[in-house]
Order: structure tokens, then sequence, then C-alpha cells
């Protein structure tokens, strides 16, 4: 199945109580398509590096089975780049610099070679980006999934509505989905959410886990509970990966198998947050990921029993 990912690829730098980084490799699209490549997908990305963006990185994706074909260098440009500080609970953060760069006036070209795609994830960037892409599409994909975050709900409001109209699924997190509904309930938001169009509806909720929402159906699954996380950043995005990538690797976008990508998410996010940046998804057996999945139904499973 052919999976097209769109999203950033960066370089971060990244502050949080456990130590410090320079520039590292990062980006919302970096995280989504090594997430998304422990499944058996070949994968394709749309997005922008500058001159300055290391062959190495570029490569570390080509192992992974990425098709860089849609990936525009901009050689006399810088990379986008952003940097960050977590507080002390790691819950909460500080975006210190975001330059945009190439990011700034991204026009997304789609190689002809991903026409046909059968999923799409858009990961969080501009939605007028978003939209170009869909609309550069001659054939619709199976399953569209979005991000997206509060940013562009405070600037863009009207051309997020119209990407979220058209799309299957839609990723956001607790606060995102309360300012977007207006609601405080998540079950209330959910309702209104997906009343604007996406059939399904995932609120993450960090630690806590996160929540699957289909009409009146709910599946919530927890989060791993972990002795040390280093840097939580590109959790969601790897949780994203870990999601797109189960569904488009076994080709059944059912309630009940989205509930397993849900699962594979939480997973991956969960490797993804011990250690900084892009390094405890780089080199991930088959073993240890089905050793974590395990882990997670004993977590969660108990005998149906009543009273
Ligand atoms: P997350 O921790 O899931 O919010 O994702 C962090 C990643 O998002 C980092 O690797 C950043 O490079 C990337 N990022 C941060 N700000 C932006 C932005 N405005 N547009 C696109 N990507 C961004």
């Amino acid at each position: 199945m052919k999976l097209t990912i769109v999203g950033s690829v960066a370089f971060d730098a990244i502050e949080t109580p456990y130590g410090k980084t320079d520039k590292i490799l990062g980006g919302a699209g970096t995280y989504i398509s090594i997430a998304a490549s422990y499944f058996g997908n070949n994968s394709n990305i749309i997005s922008v590096v500058g001159g300055d963006f290391p062959e190495e990185y570029i490569n570390l994706l080509k192992n992974k089975n990425v098709d860089t074909e849609g990936l525009q260098i901009k050689s006399d440009k810088k990379t986008f780049f952003w940097s960050g500080k977590y507080h002390k609970n790691m819950n909460s953060r500080d975006t210190l610099i975001t330059e945009l760069n190439v990011l700034g006036e991204f026009d997304p070209i789609v190689p002809d070679s991903y026409q046909n795609t059968d999923y799409l994830m858009l990961g969080n960037l501009s939605p007028e980006v978003q939209m170009k892409v869909i609309k550069q599409l001659k054939k619709r994909p199976k399953l569209i999934v979005t991000d997206t975050m509060n940013f562009w709900m405070d600037i863009a409001l009207k051309q997020l509505k119209e990407v979220i109209a058209e799309v299957d699924v839609l990723v956001i997190n607790d606060e995102e989905a309360q300012q977007l509904s207006g609601e405080h309930s998540l079950v209330s938001a959910a309702k209104v959410i997906s009343a604007m169009g996406p059939s399904y509806l995932i609120i993450k909720k960090g630690e806590h886990g996160a929540l699957l929402f289909k009409g009146d159906k709910i599946f919530s699954a927890p989060a791993m509970p972990l002795v040390s996380v280093q840097d939580p950043t590109g959790a969601g995005d790897t949780f994203a990966g870990g999601f797109i990538g189960y569904l488009a690797a076994t080709d059944d976008i059912s309630f009940n198998n989205m509930k397993k990508a849900i699962i594979t998410g939480s997973t991956m996010a969960s490797f993804c947050v011990q250690e900084f940046g892009t390094k405890a998804i780089e080199n991930l057996s088959k073993e240890e990921i089905n050793k974590r999945i395990n882990k997670f139904t004993d977590l969660t499973h108990f005998d149906n029993f009543g009273l």
C-alpha cells in the first residue's frame, strides 16, 4: 500500500531537565516517516530542506524505505530550525526559536510517482499547505489522516476547518480539542469536531494515553508507564507514524483495526521519549516492538465481569 507523508524535516535543538542537544535531526515528517517504516511500508515524503541539510540525514530516511523524490532541496536556503525547552514536569515546553527558513515559502509538489497513494498523512503544517497536497492528488486516497495544532486554530481557523472537512481522521491533543470545539468535556468536544467532517477523531492526552472516537463508539488506550522520559519531542508525530504505518501495512480501516493502530502508535511513542530526538526510534527491532505491544496488552487486559 502506498503511504505518503507530508511534514516538516528540520533541525531541532532541545533542552530538557535531562540534557541538551545542539542542532539535531527533527521535524514532524521525519518522526512520522521513521515510525511508519517499521511495518513493511514503502513510504513517500513531501517536504523541503535547505542546502545545509546533511546528506547523511537524507540517507537515514532512504534507508528506512522512504522515497525522497518529494523532498525539495533549496540549495541556497536554510533548513527549518526549531528550538524548545521543557519544564521540570516535561508536560509543557517553551518554544525558544522558530526559524521557518525554507518552510516559510513551502509550495508542496506531489511527484507523479506519488499519485495513487492509498494512505495520506498530513503532518502539522499550515492548512494551506495541507490543502495544496490534497488538491494535487488525482485520486482520493483511501484514508487521509491529519495532525494540527492550536497555532493554526489561532491564525487560520477557516482554512483549517476546510482541511478538517476533507479528511477521515483528525489527530489532536486534549487542549486543542477543547479549543476547536469550545467544549470542556472531551466526549462533547468529539461530537462537535466529528460534525465538522472527519469520521474518526483521535484525542491525545500525553502521558495519559489517547482516545479514539467514531460516532458513539469510544476506545481508550493508555500510555506506557515509563521509568525514564528523556525528551518528549516528536512523541505526537511518532504516535501518528505508528498509527498510519500500521493501518497502511494491514490495509484495514475498520474501527477494530484502528484500535490496534492506536496501540501501535502508543508503542512507538513510548520508545521515542526515552532518548533525545529520533535516536530511540532509529534502530528498533521487530522483537522490541512486539515485546512492548505485549506489555500494552498485559497492561490493559482484564476479564469481562459483572456483579
Ligand atoms: P511535537 O513534539 O510532536 O510537537 O513535534 C516536534 C517537532 O515538530 C519538532 O521536531 C519540530 O521540528 C517540529 N515543529 C515545531 N514547530 C513547527 C512548525 N511551526 N511547523 C512545522 N514543524 C514544526
